[in-house]
């Protein structure tokens, strides 16, 4: 708990970033100090461990769910799984569109990603209003997956992303 806390005090308020009235958590030096890039994977797991028998995929998000999804594979022996702002997979693709905290966007997964009936863990580095996750665990219903929970590295609490996630099982390691 005290790796908690130093990730927690790691983590940069970054103000007016990317537009007026945001206060953007920017998880940066986090990941540039291998210690704590360790501790953030490690608690990552250690909220999900429960989970390790029956997950067969990690759906990351564009772009930070990258930076944390691989790793998580990784250590639960799943396989890892892009959800890609649109235009960038180059095969057959589904999509989903959603409104962000700032502006608006739409998710593409690949339409052969995984196999019906894949359990899948959605992994992004924050929850803010949860449009981007309820858009992935939308692409992740259509493609005949079921998500058993979602993992972040921070949940801003006071903008309730989690209600939009309709009852989901929803992990964070940190609360701002
Ligand atoms: P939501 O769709 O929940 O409103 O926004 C979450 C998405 O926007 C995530 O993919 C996340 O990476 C990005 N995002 C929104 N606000 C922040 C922020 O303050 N810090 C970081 N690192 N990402 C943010």
């Amino acid at each position: 708990e005290a790796l908690r806390a130093r990730v927690r005090e790691a983590i940069r308020s970054v103000p007016d970033f990317p537009k007026e009235g945001i206060l953007f958590r920017d998880i940066t030096p986090v990941l540039a100090d291998a210690e704590l890039f360790r501790a953030a994977s490690a608690l990552h797991h250690s909220h999900v461990a429960d989970l390790a028998e029956q997950v067969d995929v990690i759906v990351g998000m564009e772009s930070r769910g990258f930076l944390f999804g691989p790793i998580l594979a990784q250590q639960l022996g799943a396989a890892f799984v892009p959800a890609r702002k649109p235009g960038k997979l180059p095969a057959a693709t589904v999509e989903e569109r959603y409104a962000l905290e700032y502006g608006e966007n739409a998710l593409q997964m690949h339409a052969d990603a995984f196999a019906e009936g894949a359990r899948v863990l959605v992994v992004d580095d924050l929850l803010a209003t949860g449009g981007t996750a309820a858009a992935t665990g939308r692409l992740i219903e259509r493609l005949g997956g079921t998500v058993l929970a979602y993992l972040f590295l921070i949940e801003l609490d006071f903008l309730n992303g989690r209600e939009v996630l309709g009852g989901a099982r929803v992990e964070a390691v940190l609360h701002f």
